[in-house]
């Protein structure tokens, strides 16, 4: 094939990012986006129409959340692209005046769909509407993402289990590099959006080390840790992210993906990420579990009946502030719909975590924060876990 002859001019990004004050590898920051600001650290809930389910657009600015993860994948279905165009794009046909970050539709399709093959073309996998065969490009996921108008779009990376083979894993690493260059080519600037590229690699640090280099000299308005949250064990995820951060530019906004565990929150952030995203509080919401402060509360009937006290003494959020666990538990038994209370409870918990964090760490307290959020979730510091003082230590934090 002939190289395209094509001179396309550097894509001016709209993104602007600066470090506002940090604690060692920790910074608290503020991305300047298109629908806003937003302070991070910053935890971003999943929030397309279909998928908060019951929690209005409304709590969500009153919970302070400044942006909104929403799938590629779904949208690109429901309401599709032609549809999206007409209204000019997510924000104005949902009517969200926040900002909006958009996955890359990929691991949607590999996660949900039986019949997902990757190739160097991109994601072939079977209609669910007609059992066709389609196939999701690079070119074609950025399309989708310029027709749903969010302020960060992903790249379309080769998503990967960690614990694949070495060959699968180093196969992987080299697609996503290769496919930044078919993203940012395939990307129309009609409107102010961002691109984040993703760092791959698995648990290899030769191969995380091979996909910064390919990515970093992009000059992207932000990165993405992706390839972990596989079921690897924690002193492998927190070497891994802070590996990554530790090479990737201080002046750029850097996302942990598919993070969601409080403790796993506050070790990202004190190794330098910024941003993450998780469906888990929802998901564990619908099992009757809750985040507290002293670690997972499940909402038992027999043991709360008696229980007039809020799930978490002195939140803020809207379930905390009307009602009590013995109320919470029996209408969680009567009527499931009620577990959007709890959602909107954990949902707040790790806004309002990343806030308090972000607080502490431009009042230089970030130690004793750390200190006081592990003691109260492990029930003791005899009870934290070894890689918690290990990924500490290396962020210089002392929980002693
Ligand atoms: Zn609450």
């Amino acid at each position: 094939m002939e190289p395209r002859k094509r001179i396309k001019r550097a894509i001016e990004w709209s993104l602007k990012f600066r470090v506002d004050a940090s604690v060692n590898r920790a910074r608290a920051g503020h991305l300047d986006l298109p629908h806003g600001g937003v302070s991070s650290p910053v935890y971003m809930p999943v929030g397309t129409k279909a998928s908060i389910k019951g929690i209005t657009y409304n709590e969500m600015k009153e919970m302070g959340c400044e942006i909104l993860l929403s799938n590629t994948y779904h949208l690109g279905n429901f309401p599709g692209t032609e549809v999206l165009d007409h209204f000019d794009g997510l924000h104005s046909f949902e009517g969200w005046s926040g900002n909006i970050l958009t996955d890359s539709g990929g691991f949607q399709m590999v996660s949900l769909l039986k019949l997902a093959n990757i190739t160097e073309a991109g994601v072939e996998f079977q209609s669910p509407v007609d059992g066709s065969m389609m196939l999701l490009t690079p070119e074609e996921s950025i399309r989708i993402q310029n027709s749903i108008g969010g302020d960060i779009m992903m790249a379309l990376d080769d998503v990967v289990n960690p614990m694949s083979t070495p060959e699968r894993l180093e196969e992987a690493c080299h697609r996503t590099n290769r496919w930044i260059d078919r993203c940012i080519e395939g990307h129309n600037p009609i409107k102010p959006q961002n691109l984040f590229g993703i760092v791959q690699g698995g648990l290899d640090l030769r191969l995380r080390d091979i996909s910064l280099a390919g990515l970093i000299p992009k000059d992207l308005p932000g990165y993405a840790i992706g390839g972990l949250c596989g079921g690897e064990k924690k002193d492998d995820f927190w070497k891994i992210v802070a590996h990554c951060t530790d090479k990737l530019p201080w002046d750029k906004p850097r996302y942990v993906m598919g993070v969601g565990y409080p403790v796993d929150l506050v070790v990202c952030a004190c190794l330098g990420a910024d941003m993450f995203d998780c469906v888990f509080p929802t998901r564990t919401a619908r099992f009757g579990q809750v985040f507290t402060t002293k670690g997972f509360l499940k909402l038992r009937r027999e043991e709360m009946k008696n229980d007039l006290t809020p799930i978490e003494p002195g939140c803020q959020c809207s379930t905390c502030r009307k009602y009590s666990k013995s109320f919470l538990c029996e209408a969680f038994h009567k009527e499931e719909a009620t577990c959007y209370l709890l959602s909107v409870h954990n949902i707040y918990f790790l806004l309002n975590l990343m806030r308090r964090l972000r607080q502490s760490i431009v009042t230089n307290t970030l130690d004793a924060f750390v200190k006081d959020f592990m003691v109260n979730w492990f029930g003791g510091l005899e009870n934290v876990p070894k890689w918690v003082f290990d990924a500490m230590k290396e962020a210089k934090i002392s929980l002693e």
